[in-house]
This record gives structure tokens, sequence and C-alpha cells, in this order.
């Protein structure tokens, strides 16, 4: 099972990739073109495929660069499944439905965030409603994120930050860096200041594929947090609701609750978690949604990658000289790329797909 060929070494090979597998497998697929462009000056856009009947009452979903740059893993994923499993694992009630690159800026320009600079998992918030405050981040904005990207320069930031850590405590510290902030639109984590063009894509998706199915799971492929090449499927479900039970039903005991405070990322408001959670709603549809994360390298190296890719687009050149090896880092970080990695992925993603097909046959539990 599974063909390491399937991953792609930048983001026109992966939709290419992409296109050519709904193309074999008979799979129906739609574009919507994003406004930005690509290093390159390429076309980006979101690419949708449907396989199975369009009025199928069960539907399953993955999901690939919601982060950008982790693109590379969920494509693969997706591009290998419809070459290698295809209709014939679909029973007769069951599409699926492949939602390839939800955030191409990010994915094309190896970045974490969208064209508005926005971290997609903090831009599912109530945007009617004032944004949250993060004051810790707005008192170390200009260290995380220094105008001076010499090697001084970042060790006097590093030392400033540090003298912060320690007044503050650990919990505090990484709750201003990573927690999300809507103040800083060039800087880490930022929420946003109104829905993304990503987040108004995948609405419109979910409202096209999914409204009005009786049995939907998503699967939201990710990458950088937790043991090298481990998928953890991450639920951020209240504890002890059907959604919840359901989830450990599909994916059983290596299922993570973020409201139980297991898993390797943090249960927050705007996570993508809550697009599709807002739109489908029981009774109508019961949707099981997990974020299926792979490990790569520590969080402390994934730091640093975000700081220089934050540099280099708010006081660098990302078309510039300096742009290549801080492109060339933040890929590694978020895409290995070795052999074991990619089998690795492979294997989890089509034991985690396989399981959710089988718990969506069982409907309500
Ligand atoms: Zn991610």
């Amino acid at each position: 099972m599974g063909n390491i060929q399937a991953f792609a070494a930048d983001y026109s090979e992966a939709r290419d990739k992409f296109l050519a597998a709904t193309r074999l497998s008979g799979a129906r697929t739609v574009r919507y073109d994003n406004p930005a462009k690509g290093p390159r000056g390429e076309s980006l856009s979101t690419d949708v495929a449907r396989l199975g009947l369009d009025d199928a009452s069960k539907v399953v979903v993955t999901i690939s660069s919601t982060h950008g740059v982790e693109g590379y893993c969920g494509s693969g994923f997706q591009v290998d499944w419809l070459a290698t499993v295809g209709s014939a694992g679909l029973p007769a009630n069951t599409a699926a439905v492949f939602i390839h690159a939800i955030n191409p800026y990010g994915f094309a320009w190896t970045r974490r965030v969208t064209e508005e600079g926005n971290d997609l998992n903090r831009n599912y918030v109530d945007h009617g409603k004032p944004y949250p405050v993060n004051e810790g981040y707005l008192a170390i904005a200009e260290d995380l994120v220094p105008a001076d990207f010499s090697r001084q320069g970042l060790e006097a930031a590093d030392a400033r930050l540090a003298a912060y850590r320690k007044k503050v405590g650990d919990v505090a510290f990484f709750r201003a860096v990573s927690g999300g902030q809507y103040s800083h639109p060039d800087g880490m984590f930022f929420g946003g200041g109104g829905p993304s063009w990503s987040n108004r894509t995948l609405h419109a998706i979910v409202e096209t594929y999914l409204k009005g199915r009786s049995d939907v799971a998503v699967i939201d492929f990710h990458t950088g947090l937790g043991p090298y090449g481990y998928g953890e499927p991450i639920t951020h479900y209240d504890i002890d609701t059907p959604a919840s039970r359901r989830v450990r039903a599909f994916w059983g005991e290596s299922v993570t609750e973020s409201k139980r405070g297991q898993t390797a990322s943090q249960a927050r408001d705007g996570l993508g978690h809550h697009g599709p959670n807002r739109l489908l709603r029981e009774p109508e549809t019961r949707l099981t949604m997990c974020t299926l994360e792979f490990g790569t390298f520590d969080r402390e190296s994934g730091h640093k990658a975000f700081r220089a890719d934050h540099w280099l687009h708010k006081y660098g050149d990302p078309l510039g000289k300096e742009a290549a090896p801080v492109r060339a880092v933040m890929r590694r970080q978020f895409y290995p790329g070795t052999d074991d990695w990619k089998e690795a992925v492979l294997f989890r993603g089509h034991q985690i797909v396989r399981q959710a097909i089988a718990g969506l046959q069982r409907g309500a539990i």
C-alpha cells in the first residue's frame, strides 16, 4: 500500500499530481481561484474533488494545507488515496471529498499563514464580536520578529524574550507567543481582521458538498507537533458529547482530546475545527472531525523557522536572495521529506480514513 511518489516538490507539482489522480480515479473537480500569485507568478487555487454519488448521505472529507506549507503532507496522502484506493474503498452510500490546498498561498510561498497573514487556526472566530486582546503578545511583538535579524540583533531580542519568560512564567509566555493575536497583521499567529479567503472558501465548500448530509467525517491534515512521523488524531470537542464519543468510536484509543489537556495542540477559539462545526449541526448532520497532526521536529526549531519567515515578509525581500534559506528551513520543519516519514504518513493516513469510513456506516452511537 502507498507510494511515496505521490508527494510533490512544490505547490504547482502537488496540484498537478492531485488533478491527475482525480482524473484517473473518475472524481469530479471544482476550482476555487485564489487572488494571490505564487513566488514565480503561478496561479493559485483550492481544488475540490468528489468521488461517489452527489447525493450520498455519508461523506468522508480530507483537508490539506490549512497551514500552507504543511500541505505537502496532506496533498501527498490525498493523491495516494485517489491512486491506490479510489472508489473501490467507498460503500455505495458514501462519497469522498478532497479539499486540496485550502491555503494555496501558504503552500506556494512555504509559509504557515494565508495571503492576509492569517493563521487559519486562529481565524475561525466570530468576527462580529470584538477580538480578544493578547496583552502578552503586545509586550514581546518587536522581539519575536525583530527588525535586526543579524546574529547580534537576534541575541539581544532573545535575551529580552528570556527575561520576559522568567517574569511571567512558561504558561503565560507560550500563551503570549502562540495563543493567537489580532493586533499585528505581519506578526506571528495573527488571527485576522475578518474571515480570510481560505475561511470563506471552506465555508462555501461545506455549503456545497456537505450541507444536509446525515453523517460527515472531516480529517484536517497538519504537521509540526509530536513524534517524527507519528499521526495523532486530535479532537477539540467538549468532553462527553456525542461528537467526542464518535471521535473515539471512529479512531479508538489513539484519539487525544484537547479539552482533557491530552494533546500536542491546545484548545482555543478560532481553530479550523470551528469552521465546519459551526455550519453542520445535529440533528441534521452528525459531524465527526479530527485534526491529524504528524510530528516532525521539536517545537523550538519550529519557532525559529516562524520567526525567520515573518522577518522575511515584514523586513526582507521574499523574492530576494535571503528568501531561499528561510524557505528551506520552513519546508524541512513542516515537511521533512524523508522516505520513512512519507511512508509513515501514508500508512497512518490510510488507517485513519479507513476507520472514518467504517465509523460513518454506524451512524448514531
Ligand atoms: Zn498546522
